[in-house]
């Protein structure tokens, strides 16, 4: 197949994201998204099966949203948030402090999931320096969690995925401990944070979905002895519902599901609803009463380029808008239904070791799966663009995809995975 010459050309000069460059496969030329279809430079449409990276919860191009983001164009794209304030930021801001649980009501905006997390780190750190504690440098993060790419997340990152032994020396160490989801692995937890607790500021998971660690499920009961844990030896805890924030696990934000609050909570992905780079950390109150004094040190010296971009928030607030008139609840309760039905024939199919759904999240796992290569094509040419990765092939479709869409996608997987490769 030709692909249109921007490809062919523009193909010798960008590298692109995980990918081995020998070996990779060409992109897809994308020239148009609508609805839960995105059209390629050929005109063939593919059904996305992820959201754009679990970002674009009610599809492409949704008419609120974009009325939202040309109007904020016209009047004004964008000004620095040093000394200057924005509508659609400052908005946002309240918004998201009257939906967020307990008092969650301080948040600085970024432009990534990544910086997001870093400074829910920095946050943490800081806040112990700011009361006199010097050392308490470390997290806790667990096996199997994803919390960035930059060089400070990649450190709290699962030991292989954040690619620990490969850049040892240029990451930071901290604690990397197994989940507590049974009495063995709490009284470890326990045990550790009671021997370095002068050296932890926070212990960081991602609530309910370790995500591209695996699409990984835990109980919400792990929330509460984590929030348990955390009370009890005195450090904070941070949650990065990044990928579960914003209705995604059947919750607006999976923490309710545990009734736990978090001290730090770092947002981003469905945030603007797949349209615009936006992230942002929330803080409890006493996280940020922490960094008033008259002391300029205290201050949390942080302030990205593109922070609290107009045309972002203005997007979010669309999206929250969506959220607040529309029935996404039971959208997320249907498509976790049919998931379930239409999903489990799988668990049948050759290298099939586990099926589960969560919310808006279906994942099949397989026992290996050797040419990954050829399972894209293969299902790319069913006509769907899902992105199976490591042992797993998921969907996380965007919330107001129809029962006839999610059908083809779900049936696209049991066809390919008959025919394993
Ligand atoms: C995607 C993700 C991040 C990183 O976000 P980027 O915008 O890619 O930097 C961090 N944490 C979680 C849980 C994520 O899913």
């Amino acid at each position: 197949m030709h692909g249109p010459q921007w490809l062919e050309r523009g193909m010798k000069h960008v590298w692109l994201p995980y990918a081995q460059m020998q070996t990779a496969l060409p992109p897809l030329p994308a020239v148009s998204t609508q609805g839960r279809t995105i059209t390629l430079a050929d005109g063939s449409e593919l059904i996305d099966g992820i959201a754009s990276w679990w970002t674009a919860c009610h599809g492409y191009n949704h008419p609120h949203i974009r009325a939202a983001v040309s109007d904020q164009l016209g009047r004004m794209p964008h000004v620095m948030f040093g000394g200057l304030a924005n509508a659609p930021a400052l908005t946002l801001a309240s918004r998201l402090a009257a939906m967020l649980p307990g008092d969650l009501e301080r948040v600085f905006f970024t432009d990534s999931g990544s910086v997001a997390v870093e400074v829910a780190m920095k946050m943490a750190i800081q806040y112990w320096l700011n009361r006199g504690r010097t050392g308490r440098t470390k997290l806790v993060a667990f096996r199997g969690g994803y919390h960035g790419d930059t060089m400070a997340t990649m450190a709290v990152c699962d030991p292989e995925e954040g690619m620990h032994s490969l850049y040892q020396g240029a990451l930071p160490e901290h604690f990397i401990a197994d989940l507590p989801v049974d009495a063995r692995s709490t009284r470890a937890l326990d045990a550790l944070l009671a021997q370095s607790v002068d050296n932890i500021a926070a212990i960081i998971v991602e609530p309910l979905v370790q995500g591209a660690g695996g699409m990984l499920f835990h109980s919400p009961d792990v929330l509460r002895t984590l929030r348990m844990l955390a009370d009890r030896h005195g450090v904070l805890l941070i949650l990065d519902e990044i990928f579960t924030g914003f209705g995604r696990t059947g919750s607006m934000f999976a923490c309710e599901q545990a009734g736990i609050v978090p001290d730090i909570i770092t947002l981003s992905k469905a945030l603007t609803a797949g349209t615009m780079a936006l992230a942002a950390t929330v803080a409890r109150r006493h996280v940020f009463d922490a960094f008033l004094s008259d002391n300029p040190m205290h201050a949390l010296m942080h302030g990205p380029t593109f922070m609290a971009n107009a045309m972002a928030c203005a997007c979010a607030n669309a999206s929250l808008d969506l959220f607040e008139g529309g029935d996404w609840q039971d959208q997320v309760a249907r498509i976790a239904q049919q998931m379930r039905t239409e999903l489990e024939p799988c668990r049948n199919l050759p290298h099939v070791v586990d099926v589960r759904v969560m919310g808006a999240i279906g994942v099949v796992e397989l026992d290996r799966i050797r040419d990954m290569n050829a399972l894209k094509a293969a299902l790319i040419a069913q006509g769907v663009w899902v992105r199976p990765f490591r042992h797993i092939v998921y969907l996380t479709p965007a919330f107001n995809i129809t029962a006839p869409e999610l059908g083809k996608l779900t049936a696209a997987i049991r066809t390919v995975l008959a025919h394993p490769v």
